[in-house]
């Protein structure tokens, strides 16, 4: 019996919650002492299939043809749930992401499996098999037990530290065997945006609200990101305004998000916009307002006008970059 875990990829490439699941799988692994068995799917070369050993896989299966290399989640979730059928799992490990909540479910619907999502903890096995997880846009944290014999562990990005384990794992190449005729959906066009560092993935945030007073003065904004190598953000208003696209609104009703740093500029700090940002890891607010909400959840805060604060951090972190 082995844990098995999904290795997501993004164009070939697997993601930095990807990393986080195979080493939360290769951990869990130790605590159940089974090994770890990472899935792949779709067109992901040798020199990244190998780096899942580095953080904890002892078995890569990889299925890399035609018909699975475009992304269909029921045909995903049918090739993942019938490997680990074969291999008799137990315990399943995905990460929370987009792609993750499309087929995590489905193989929790295909094997009858208990499943816990936005999972923060190993399992605690004293008493059954307990995990913690958010709720309630992350203002509180609730014990779930799992108790159908398959369990499915859905984990939260950026919850858990990894480290390189090095293993020397064997990658076998397989061929599916589920025909593309069991998905219900088809995809027909993907438009992307390029060029931008998408806002889910990104490390350092530079998001800002109506204290800037109009998307003409997004520019500071936008120069400071791309100093930093930040993704921008922007509160609900700046989006139901149309100063901002709304793929860049945070908060309960938005996208979710753990950057390592997070600059909050003119944004008063409303419960609803915290709820998707506060789990960032160093969060700086920037407001005039010395009450501010916002400072009560920053670790670091500027009391002072975003249209004078803000040309001194472009100063600087061009004095740092030059
Ligand atoms: C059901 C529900 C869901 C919601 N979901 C979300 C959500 O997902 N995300 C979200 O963001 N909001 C959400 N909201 C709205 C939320 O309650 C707040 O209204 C919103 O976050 C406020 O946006 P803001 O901080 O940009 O604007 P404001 O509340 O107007 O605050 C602007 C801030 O900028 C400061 N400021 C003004 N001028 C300057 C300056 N020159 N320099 C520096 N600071 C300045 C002010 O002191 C103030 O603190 C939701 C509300 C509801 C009811």
């Amino acid at each position: 019996m082995s844990v098995i875990v999904f290795a997501e990829n993004s164009e070939g490439l697997f993601k930095k919650s990807t990393l986080e699941a195979v080493f939360y799988a290769h951990e869990l692994g130790k605590l159940v002492q089974q090994n770890c068995i990472a899935i792949s799917i779709g067109q992901v070369d040798e020199v990244q299939l190998k780096m899942l050993a580095t953080y904890g896989a002892d078995q890569i299966i990889s299925f890399n043809q035609t018909e699975t290399n475009t992304f269909n989640a029921e045909l995903y979730a049918a090739l993942f749930a019938n490997t680990a059928k074969n291999s008799n799992a137990k315990h399943i490990v995905f990460a929370n992401t987009y792609t993750g909540k499309l087929i995590a479910p489905r193989v929790a619907g295909i094997l009858n499996a208990a499943m816990a999502s936005g999972v923060i903890s190993l399992p605690n096995l004293d008493n059954g098999f307990v995990v913690k997880r958010t709720v309630f846009s992350g203002k509180a944290i609730a014990d779930v037990e799992l108790n159908a014999q398959v369990k499915l562990i859905s984990i939260a990005p950026n919850t858990f530290t990894i480290f390189e384990v090095n293993k020397s794992a064997s990658i076998e190449k397989l061929e599916s065997t589920i025909g593309t005729e069991i998905a219900k959906t088809k995809s027909i066009e993907l438009s992307k945006q390029v060029g931008k560092i998408a806002l889910t993935e990104a490390e350092l945030v530079v998001s800002a609200g109506r204290g800037m007073k109009g998307p003409e003065h997004w520019g500071m904004i936008e120069e400071l990101a791309d100093l930093l190598g930040a993704a921008t953000a922007c509160s609900k208003p700046v989006s139901d305004m149309h100063w901002r696209p709304h793929s860049e609104h945070v908060g309960q009703t938005g996208i979710t998000i753990k950057p390592n740093l997070y600059i909050a500029i003119g944004i008063s700090g409303a419960i609803q916009h915290l709820a998707g940002v506060s789990s960032s890891k160093v969060i700086v607010a920037i407001n005039k307002d010395p009450e501010a909400p916002f400072f009560k959840a920053a670790d670091y805060g500027i009391v002072g006008d975003a249209f004078e604060v803000l040309p001194q951090l472009i100063e600087a972190a061009k004095s740092i970059q030059s």
